[in-house]
């Protein structure tokens, strides 16, 4: 059992964050060279760096789908990036968040357009800070419109939840740790369509509602990021030298 800390003092949190505030976010988009598409997002003390290879042939041949693309997703939290060295490997957490994360995304990408093939969709967690859930499904749709893949829009995420019994937008590990309740939720902004929802601890439902809703907010603040970031991509390839 945990100990119980002050995780608000003075209406502030223990960062000095207002309950619906979202912590600093960097995100930046063809970050690396060999991969098909690629995103590094830094959201708080997290830093989550997303690649994506394909659409490419599906090896062994019976796993291919003549209908569609497969959406393969893989999150890895690194050694490195946890307090206490993390045992290297899959455990069942990232299978469980691999799977929640293909969900999300391919209510959005368009995968019958590409037959028979895969799509790999890698998350490295390289520091963890709590909501790395919310950043590498925020980098990998990053990472995926990077890579040109054709997709119905991007999905955004954010979480809140609750912490020494207020409602608060994008819980740090702190918060995530001594808090009473988190929700990470993702989003199809442009449907209001919600892709992504699952709670850790117990809310009344007018909590819930609160909640909600800060992490939707949170979410819409995430998708005017990251059109602002790839916005910023194409107006830099497209003041590149390219010999015209
Ligand atoms: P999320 O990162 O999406 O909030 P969790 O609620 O499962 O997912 O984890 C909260 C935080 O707990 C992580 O961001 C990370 O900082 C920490 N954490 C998760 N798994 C481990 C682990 N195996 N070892 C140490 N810390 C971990």
């Amino acid at each position: 059992m945990n100990e119980k800390i002050e995780l608000i003092k003075d209406g502030k949190r223990l960062d000095g964050r207002r309950f619906d505030e979202i912590r600093d976010i960097s995100m930046k988009v063809g970050v690396l060279k060999k991969a098909s598409g690629s995103a590094y997002i830094e959201w708080g003390k997290n830093k989550v760096l997303a690649g994506v290879y394909g659409p490419r042939e599906l090896h062994p041949k019976f796993l291919q789908n003549p209908t569609r693309a497969l959406l393969r997703c893989t999150y890895n939290l690194a050694p490195f990036s946890v307090d206490d060295r993390k045992k290297p490997g899959p455990d069942r957490r990232s299978v469980e968040i691999s799977k929640v994360t293909a969900e999300a995304l391919e209510s959005v990408v368009m995968v019958e357009r590409y037959p028979n093939t895969v799509i790999d969709v890698f998350m490295e967690v390289l520091q963890a800070d709590a909501g790395t859930r919310c950043v590498g499904l925020t980098a990998a749709s990053l990472a995926l419109a990077d890579a040109g893949i054709p997709m119905k829009d991007l999905v955004s995420a954010c979480a809140a939840g609750k912490v020494d019994g207020e409602i608060v937008v994008d819980l740090m590990k702190e918060e995530d740790n001594y808090g009473e309740c988190d929700l990470p939720l993702a989003v199809i902004p442009r449907k209001n369509e919600v892709v992504l929802l699952q709670m850790d601890g117990k809310l009344t439902r007018e909590e819930f509602d609160k909640t909600y809703r800060l992490a939707l907010n949170g979410a819409m603040k995430v998708y005017e990021m990251q059109k602002e970031t790839l916005k910023a991509r194409i107006e830099h390839i497209m003041g590149e030298d390219n010999g015209y």
